[in-house]
């Protein structure tokens, strides 16, 4: 699209997250909350709301949501009630979602986010608890459906922006954000292709300068941080293109589609549901005391952009190496743990950045997944630190066989490969007194001026002991004999 007519619209964006919680049981029953069992297995009689069943709230849910609450800077509500949002649809047993609507668990709040265009915060609406629905599966069509209640009943927050995101990156950013929040916490996988962290984005388009809000158009079902910020520049540029040529842009949601980047509509506004929330009569008001709440903060671990700022001020790191130490707690709890071997923070960091990043970035594979532990990484750089092996050979072909034998010990697998250098002096001094009986001439040349021969020397040396040898060790002795 043309730049120009680009400038004469502002885009404006707000998120609806919602965030699978890591407990071991549902928000209001004690059916196992796992992922990937075999189909409708954790389904109870109160998953499902039989007559004369009663739902019981999960305090730890309830425990991982303040978390949130408390790392958005939001005020958390002591006092709230859960309130049924009815609608029908297969995969909702009861015929009603428990949700949040008058008093979300979190009110307002803020998550700060870094773009090329510079910091800012982003507004909170609120983080709601509500329990998730069952889910749908068409195996061959549309025409075939089978539905899993092992969902249904899972516990959700509910987290939604107010419409202040302007680009399609700061929405990326923010989800970025909110995904590492999550996982510091510990209060959910993140795993967006898996669907515990989902993401519908609300787009619309107003003349630039107008403060009004134009009508909004809610697009659903990307499974990637890259499909977020995809779906949301396809959808800017297509509600331009029709307000451009004269048309009205229709409050409709729009599900995402991988293969163009684009959306086809799924419904508009005129077939929106009337939801009749009303407080659910079977669950008592829940009073959060100062006591337990105060309990809560003081288990806070601390959060990314706080680690951030201490490896900018212990360390000196540069914003990019602090990004990438802290892009998981995996990654961050690796790098302190290799620190405890490793005296020099940043050959610590160089390792994690250059040949471990490269060997997991081929493989397809996370830190978490390395075979290695910090203590043979440790072991590792302690070789190249101690003069024992050359960095490109630990580098090149010490770290792929230790890969290869991760049960090993760094040092035996150099000394299996012939890496490790030779530096007892005496073995090299011979070697060294060896070529130069050798080449008679070529001494006499270099005495007389030809100082490039040390070059030759060095190639005779290192073919003698297949360039195993510390190149400083092996200048120093031949200055020795040569001078
Ligand atoms: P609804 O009544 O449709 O549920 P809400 O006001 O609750 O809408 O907002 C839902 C989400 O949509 C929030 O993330 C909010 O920031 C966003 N939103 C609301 N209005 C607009 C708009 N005009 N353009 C873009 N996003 C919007
Ligand atoms: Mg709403």
């Amino acid at each position: 699209m043309d730049q120009e007519i680009r400038d004469k619209y502002q885009a404006v964006i707000g998120l609806e997250v919602h965030i699978q919680l890591l407990t071991r049981s549902k928000l209001f029953a004690g059916d196992s909350n796992r992922f990937g069992d075999e189909p409708n297995t954790n389904v109870s009689i109160i998953t499902l709301a039989h007559p004369g069943t009663l739902p019981k709230l999960n305090k730890r849910a309830l425990e991982l949501a303040i978390k949130m609450g408390l790392a958005c800077h939001s005020t958390i509500s002591q006092h709230m009630i859960f309130d049924r949002k009815n609608y029908f649809y297969p995969d909702l047993p009861k015929g009603y979602q428990l949700t949040q609507d008058s008093t979300p668990i979190c009110v307002g709040g803020k998550i700060g986010i870094a773009t090329h265009i510079g910091e800012r915060e982003i507004e909170l609406n609120r983080i709601h608890l509500e329990e998730d629905a069952g889910k749908s599966f068409h195996p061959h069509d549309a025409s075939e459906s089978l539905v899993d209640f092992n969902r249904a009943g899972t516990p959700l927050i509910e987290l939604v922006t107010e419409p202040t995101l302007h680009q399609p990156e700061e929405a990326y950013q923010l989800l970025a954000e909110i995904r590492k929040m999550v996982r510091f916490l510990e209060i959910c996988d993140g795993n967006m292709e898996q669907g515990s962290l989902r993401c519908d984005a609300n787009v619309s388009v107003r003349p630039a300068g107008s403060m009004e809000l134009g009508p909004k158009v809610e697009i659903k079902n990307m499974n990637s941080l890259r499909n977020v910020r995809r779906a949301i520049s396809q959808e800017i540029e297509r509600q331009i293109s029709l307000v451009e040529s004269g048309h009205a842009i229709a409050s409709e949601t729009r599900s995402f589609q991988e293969k163009t980047g684009g959306s086809v509509a799924m419904r508009t506004k005129e077939e929106l549901n009337d939801y009749r929330y009303f407080p659910d009569p079977d669950l008592s008001p829940v009073e959060i005391s100062d006591h337990w709440l105060q309990q809560i903060k003081e288990s806070m671990p601390k959060l990314p952009h706080q680690l951030k700022t201490e490896l900018q001020k212990d360390f000196g790191f540069s914003a990019d190496d602090v990004e990438f130490l802290t892009e998981s707690p995996e990654m961050y709890e690796y790098y302190t743990q290799t620190l405890e071997f490793v005296k020099d923070p940043v050959t610590a960091l160089n390792w994690l950045k250059g040949p471990i990043r490269s060997y997991t970035k081929d493989a397809n594979l996370t830190i978490a997944d390395l075979l290695l532990s910090p203590m043979q990484v440790g072991e590792l750089i302690a070789l190249v630190e101690e003069g024992a092996i050359s960095f490109s050979q630990a580098a090149q072909k010490l770290l792929p066989e230790l890969l290869q034998q991760p049960h090993s010990k760094p040092r035996d697998i150099a000394a299996s490969l012939g890496l490790l250098q030779i530096r007892d002096e005496n073995i090299l001094e011979e070697t060294v007194v060896e070529i130069l009986k050798a080449f008679p001439d070529k001494v006499e040349s270099f005495k007389n001026g030809k100082k490039g021969l040390l070059g030759f020397f060095m190639g005779q040396l290192m073919q003698r002991t297949d360039g195993n040898v510390d190149p400083k060790l092996a200048n120093e002795l031949f200055s020795k004999y040569l001078n």
